[in-house]
């Protein structure tokens, strides 16, 4: 599998790049297999090496076995880039600090450097069936957990109570961890979209969003509900209403071939017509993988096409300040003819 990988990336590299250097976590574990997170890999048509500190060289030597593992303490980076004697070095530019590559340029004088972060970030686009299946499970884990904590929603409990026993559920069930702070908003501050669990307490009257999700072997999910603690007005009610509406017309008009601004046009275009367009202001969604935001996006301004084997989050929302927030997603795999929602949890307005 990696060995696939890498020659799908050196026969995609621009400019006749005759080397690529992977320092970036989530690249290291897509090209190699090491999970570590610290070190480097340089790839070329001859080349294969990773090279890390001492505290990995064992995990690495496991987890990566296609490769030569190399002890930064008996090799250098720099030296190691030297002696392979690269025309043309494709990096990524997005997570070399510029300290590092002030140190790169004064090394290799002669060689000319390319982002290749663009390339990277659509061949991880696409999943393949073991991707698929770790993210179907961390999207099952999520459920789960949401399951877990309906019971325990009522006045009184805080949101940081509910955020840690999404979490605990989560990780008993399995998870690294979760895929971002879990975000749990309530009442006024249900109108902040990343409210991040806080101290307040629920009380009766509030919306209360719940977004999370967490990584299964490296694989992220993502998931937003949105209950009622207590009875909903009707402006609130209007307010879920038109959420709900907007995801499931985005849901029905996803699939393969369609453009990231189709999408979002589905679920943006039906609350604008409700009156709330000004109160969805980020985008209808996102791709999930190794980190919680990858390619493709799904908005006004996305350049992406759908295709099978990509993962989006669906997740339109309206957020209106006094009154609160309402925002529902959905993780959903695209598939040759349609998609395959990953998300089961009720999307009824729940009120608790
Ligand atoms: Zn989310
Ligand atoms: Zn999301």
């Amino acid at each position: 599998m990696y060995t696939t990988r890498i020659n799908t990336l050196l026969s995609r590299l621009p400019n006749e790049a005759d080397g690529v250097l992977i320092t970036s976590p989530e690249n290291l574990r897509y090209f190699s297999g090491f999970t570590g997170g610290e070190g480097a890999l340089v790839l070329s048509g001859q080349e294969k090496k990773l090279l890390t500190d001492s505290r990995y060289v064992l995990q690495a030597a496991e987890e990566a076995p296609d490769f030569s593992v190399i002890d930064t303490a008996e090799t250098k980076l720099l030296d190691c880039l030297c002696a392979c004697d690269f025309k043309t070095l494709a990096i990524e530019e997005e997570n070399l600090s510029a300290h590092f590559y002030k140190k790169l340029t004064a090394a290799l004088p002669r060689c000319t450097f390319l982002g290749v972060d663009e390339t990277l970030l659509l061949l991880r686009a696409v999943k393949n069936d073991a991707e698929l299946d770790l993210t179907r499970k961390a999207a099952r884990l999520a459920d789960e957990a949401f399951a877990h904590v309906l019971p325990l929603i009522r006045p009184e409990v805080s949101e940081l109570d509910i955020a840690m026993e999404l979490e605990w559920h989560m990780r008993k069930g399995g998870a690294d961890g979760p895929s971002f702070p879990i975000i749990c908003a309530s009442g006024y501050r249900s109108a902040m979209p990343h409210g991040v669990a806080s101290e307040k307490k629920l009380a009766s009257g509030e919306l209360f969003t719940m977004d999370f999700g967490c990584f299964y072997h490296g694989y992220a999910s993502d998931m937003t509900r949105t209950v009622m603690i207590g009875k909903a007005s009707e402006k609130q009610r209007k307010i879920y209403d038109t959420v709900l509406a907007a995801q499931l017309a985005a849901l029905s008009a996803i699939g393969p071939g369609v453009s990231g601004q189709d999408a979002d046009a589905a679920a943006r275009d039906l609350i604008s017509a409700a009156g709330f367009g000004p109160c969805f202001g980020h985008s209808l969604g996102h791709g999930t993988g190794l980190l919680i935001h990858e390619r493709p996006t799904l908005s006004p301004r996305s350049d992406s096409v759908l295709a099978p084997g990509m993962i989006v989050s669906v997740e339109p929302g309206i957020y209106v300040e006094g009154i609160g927030g309402v925002r529902i997603e959905d993780l959903v795999i695209i598939t040759e003819d349609g998609i395959e929602n990953l998300t089961t949890s009720p999307k009824e307005l729940l009120e608790l």
